[in-house]
């Protein structure tokens, strides 16, 4: 990066060392639209403030009883215009689903219908505090209770925790109440089965509990290798973790049979129901003979999320599982008022409590936003939301197969994602070449090297909220794209052309992040 100038304006990208930005430079760094953002630390000022702050008065300083700062703070101010600026122009450098499709497999980024938004801000919801007296919070607690009976309803389990703030804080806590079970039958168990497949989370949540994990194979048309797992059932296995429909894309049409071999060994049953957006008002998981599944409320039920946040994991429970859940829960009592039950008590469903997973009970903005799309949707909306998130997958699947590896092509039709691999590519081109080459076609890359079983896989999830036409678009660019990638097309290997920046130290940026600013050494 070039040192700011004296106004703290640096002259950026514009052209390129490669000169593939052709063009004079301008003297302000921007391209046009294209605007270059520096620090708040390269343009504010100590001396500039957005507020008026009282005069000094040495007599007040008294009452800080020789406490109060002799130095300056070290932050810079902004004018109120300098800060607005500042974050609108960050912000249009981000890629969200409100600018275009974003078909980020397994993270299911749809649409988030600004109705949600209105119902969330409602004061009632949106200022409510988790330590506000409950005679005074009463609507907030029933749209709690309400959610989580139609959590229950729609997978058919008959209790819900609803404080996990996340997909991965529910497999901990369907884990921990996998594990409260066991111990309280005297049989604690060492082991947890996680097909290969797998999210990364499911076997980071099975040993962050404690547990040893034990891999099991797919089969070759990428689902569970239902006789391998059969065989390592045994006394020493607390559970199976597996994730349906499973993250290439497939149902995992045995389910069904595993969880009466894993119940029959004396295990129990977590699915991953991350996906469950491919299978809402299709398929009941309680059916499946599932004792624990956590519904990760911002990908099935809309809210938007990204960039570590904000997330909400309420987890349905089997028979066997719900007195081990987690305090506190919401429920109605017999005069109808809605109660926070904060305490173990003999009387209630959770006499066996392994503890607490938060502080609170969840995220308030979170379960409004779901319950709103819920309620909006109904029954048969929400039935729709299902096929046609698998109709525009499989749209994408069959529209792709003639051109790019699809593995699991054969396995039938895919579910809400289809799962693509770089067997066909020329030269030494890969799947992160043409993952950049999607960013200058104006669209967020596709998920990459995800499954590991497949190579270089690219994992593509349009959901529910695309228009033919958006598809039909996204189309034509991916299979342009793959076509250079099979032609060998090197080109490819500097994409992106077109984005603010370009080829980034993607290890070094997670690994070795610079999250102080220092000033520049001249
Ligand atoms: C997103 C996802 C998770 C984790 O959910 P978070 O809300 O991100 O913690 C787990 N499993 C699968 C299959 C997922 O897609």
């Amino acid at each position: 990066m070039n040192a700011p100038n004296k106004s703290g304006w640096k002259p950026a990208m514009a052209v390129d060392e490669d000169g593939l930005h052709n063009g004079p430079q301008t003297t302000t760094g921007n391209r046009a639209l294209m605007l270059e953002e520096p620090l708040l630390f390269e343009i504010g000022h100590a001396e500039t403030t957005g507020v008026d702050l009282p005069e000094f008065d040495p007599d007040a300083s008294s009452r800080l009883g020789g406490f109060e700062r002799s130095d300056p703070i070290g932050l810079v101010g902004l004018t109120e215009p300098e800060t607005v600026r500042h974050y609108t122009r960050l912000s249009r450098q981000n890629y969200g689903i409100d600018l275009g499709f974003f078909p980020l497999g397994s993270c299911t980024m749809k649409h988030n219908p600004r109705l949600n938004e209105k119902i969330a801000r409602l004061p009632g919801f949106a200022d409510v505090h988790p330590l506000a007296p409950q005679s005074t919070v009463q609507g907030a607690l029933e749209v709690v209770h309400q959610l989580g009976h139609w959590l229950c309803t729609l997978t058919g389990m008959p209790a819900v925790a609803m404080s996990p703030k996340a997909g991965a804080h529910g497999e901990l806590c369907g884990i921990l109440a996998i594990r409260a079970a066991h111990i309280a039958r005297g049989d604690a168990r060492k082991v947890v089965l996680v097909p290969e497949s797998a999210h990364g989370t499911n076997p980071a949540t099975a040993a962050f509990a404690g547990y040893e994990v034990e891999d099991i194979a797919a089969t070759a048309e990428g689902r569970v290798d239902v006789e391998a797992l059969k065989a390592r059932l045994g006394p020493d296995v607390a559970g199976v973790m597996i994730t349906n429909p499973n993250t290439c894309g497939l149902f995992e049409k045995d389910f069904r049979e595993i969880a009466d071999a894993v119940h029959d060994a004396g295990g129990y049953v977590y699915c991953d129901g991350a996906n469950f957006n491919a299978i809402v008002g299709r398929v009941r998981p309680g059916d499946l003979g599932v004792d624990a599944m956590h519904i990760n409320l911002h990908k099935t039920f809309s809210t938007p999320h990204g960039g570590g946040g904000p997330g909400s994991g309420p987890v349905v429970l089997s028979e066997a599982l719900a007195p081990f859940a987690p305090l506190p829960f919401v429920r109605q009592t017999e005069d109808g008022a809605f109660e926070l039950v904060e305490e173990e008590r003999r009387e209630d469903t959770r006499d066996q409590t392994f503890g607490r997973m938060t502080a609170f009970h969840g995220q308030m903005g979170m379960f409004t936003r779901a319950l709103t799309y819920m309620l909006s949707h109904g029954a048969d909306g929400l039935k729709q939301v299902a096929e046609d998130a698998v109709l525009n997958a499989n749209y994408i699947l069959r529209s792709m197969e003639d051109v790019l590896h699809a593995p699991f092509a054969e396995s039938g039709p895919c579910m809400h994602e289809a799962l693509f691999g770089d067997k066909d590519f020329g030269g030494d081109l890969s799947t992160l070449d043409l993952a950049k080459g999607l960013i200058d076609e104006g669209f967020h890359p596709m998920t990459v090297y995800f499954p590991l079983v497949v190579h270089g896989a690219m994992l593509v999830e349009p959901t529910e909220t695309e228009s033919k036409a958006s598809i039909d678009q996204f189309i034509t660019a991916f299979r342009s794209l793959v076509e250079r990638a099979v032609a060998g097309d090197e080109s490819l290997k500097q994409a992106p052309y077109y984005a603010p920046r370009r080829r980034l130290d993607e290890t070094g940026a997670a690994r070795k992040p610079k999250l102080s600013w220092t000033e520049p050494t001249e």
